[in-house]
């Protein structure tokens, strides 16, 4: 069905940056309706945080785009525009408060995306934003290369402007399916090659499945790949928790952003990870040995727990072959070498990962090449803007992804 109205901006998507820009261009008296493909909005936002929603963390605007690696300097309007302090003060004016209770990463007040998403969702009714669910955009239709319509499954809406928000791949359940893409590919932009980011990883290895019940804090990952500088500079650091089929965790949700698409070369990559807050093998030696002569009537196990807990310490000694019922001085001499090289650096080979399905956040998206980064327009269809994660952008685990979805819809949302 064709409707009359002509709309001054339609927005596709309603997570983060569709409902930022929306109620920008909103507030800037402009006639918007909001299209989301799920029977309600907002479903990613809801998901995120565990449900506490970390809307953003306190870093200072240059390094926070660094964290972004080489793509993040195209941040820099939509981020001058709406930094995490312009982000805090965006929602006390819709009457939520913020707060940093670890002193970096930003939440509500209220530990709760529901309080977010009804937060937005009154704004949106404040300024009378129609919002249509179940409408799936499958086109976008243009003259002249600007845009004019665009096409649902059953309706036609004719608009000056269009905010395509409809972001990545990640969790499809959730409405990210990458419609966006194939809609963009067709009006002739160029979508980088997509990976699934941000989400658990398989290992070869099987035995730290029985250490599933310890979470490793302050844990050093790097690549161990030789002659390759590139892999090489790899690292992270952070929270690890073993799972029966591999690693998870803080540190392995910004390790997997990185390692993706070298899986896709390589099939494997072999890694390091200090699991002995950063300790280093003198350190270690110094440690079980000076231990050992304090209590001389503890056995290895004992010993070793004051540097990992019990169940790794099990899992070490039968790697090293050595008998868990023994003290440190009865060990040969090759195991007592295997067991400090482990707990310096206990190798593991990544073999895989679940894919989209567990995927928190999509590496690549639309090339930012086509994209005008002072204001999220195209490059190649005029009255065609995009915002959030279906750009070639994404950072790390802390509040990062959504200040950028929310950041770049609000600048998408004032000049459309
Ligand atoms: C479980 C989980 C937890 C997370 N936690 C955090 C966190 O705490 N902090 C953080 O910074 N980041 C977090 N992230 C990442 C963050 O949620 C995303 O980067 C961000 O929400 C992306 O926002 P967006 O608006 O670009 O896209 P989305 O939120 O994915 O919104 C896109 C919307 O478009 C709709 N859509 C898609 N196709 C169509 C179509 N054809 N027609 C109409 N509508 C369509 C979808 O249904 C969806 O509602 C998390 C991600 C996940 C999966």
């Amino acid at each position: 069905m064709m409707s009359d109205t002509v709309y001054d901006l339609i927005v596709v998507g309603s997570g983060a940056a569709g409902l930022a820009g929306a109620i920008k261009a909103g507030r800037n008296g402009k006639k918007v309706l909001l299209l989301e493909k799920l029977s309600q909005i907002a479903t990613k936002l809801k998901a995120t945080g565990g449900g506490r929603c970390n809307l953003s963390n306190t870093l200072d605007n240059t390094t926070f785009m660094q964290s972004f690696g080489k793509n993040g300097r195209f941040m820099t309007t939509a981020i001058n525009k709406m930094d995490h302090n312009g982000l805090r003060d965006f929602f006390t004016s819709l009457d939520l408060e913020t707060h940093i209770p670890d002193g970096f990463r930003i939440f509500p007040v209220t530990h709760s995306s529901t309080t977010v998403i009804n937060a937005l969702l009154q704004e949106l009714k404040r300024l009378n934003i129609k919002i249509l669910c179940d409408e799936k955009v499958e086109d976008i239709l243009t003259k002249d290369n600007m845009v004019t319509h665009i096409k649902t499954q059953n309706n036609l809406y004719k608009t000056k402007n269009i905010l395509l928000a409809t972001g990545g791949m990640g969790y499809p359940k959730m409405g990210a399916t990458g419609d966006g893409f194939t809609i963009v590919q067709k009006l002739g932009h160029k979508v980088t090659k997509l990976y699934p980011a941000m989400m658990p990883l398989s290992t070869k290895e099987t035995w730290q499945g029985n250490c599933r019940a310890d979470t490793i804090s302050k844990v050093t990952i790097k690549v161990n790949i030789p002659n390759n500088n590139k892999l090489k500079k790899l690292t992270a650091k952070g929270d690890l928790i073993f799972t029966s089929t591999g690693l998870r965790g803080p540190v392995i949700l910004d390790f997997a952003r990185e390692i993706t698409p070298f899986l896709d070369t390589y099939n494997e990559v072999p890694i390091l990870v200090n699991l002995t807050h950063g300790k280093h093998e003198d350190e270690i030696i110094k440690i079980i040995k000076d231990k050992s002569i304090k209590e001389p009537n503890k056995n290895i196990i004992e010993i070793l727990t004051f540097l990992i807990p019990k169940s790794l310490a099990q899992e070490f000694c039968k790697l090293c072959n050595i008998d868990s019922s023994i003290n440190y001085k009865h060990i040969n001499g090759e195991s007592k070498n295997q067991l400090i090289k482990i707990l310096a650096w206990t190798p593991f080979t990544i073999s895989g990962h679940d894919g989209f399905n567990k995927a928190m956040i999509t590496r690549g998206g639309i090339s930012l090449k086509e994209i005008d980064p002072t204001t999220m327009q195209s490059k190649i269809i005029r009255g065609l803007y995009f915002a959030g994660e279906i750009v070639d952008i994404d950072g790390p685990c802390g509040g990062y992804n959504l200040q950028w979805s929310f950041s770049s819809g609000y600048l998408a949302g004032e000049i459309c």
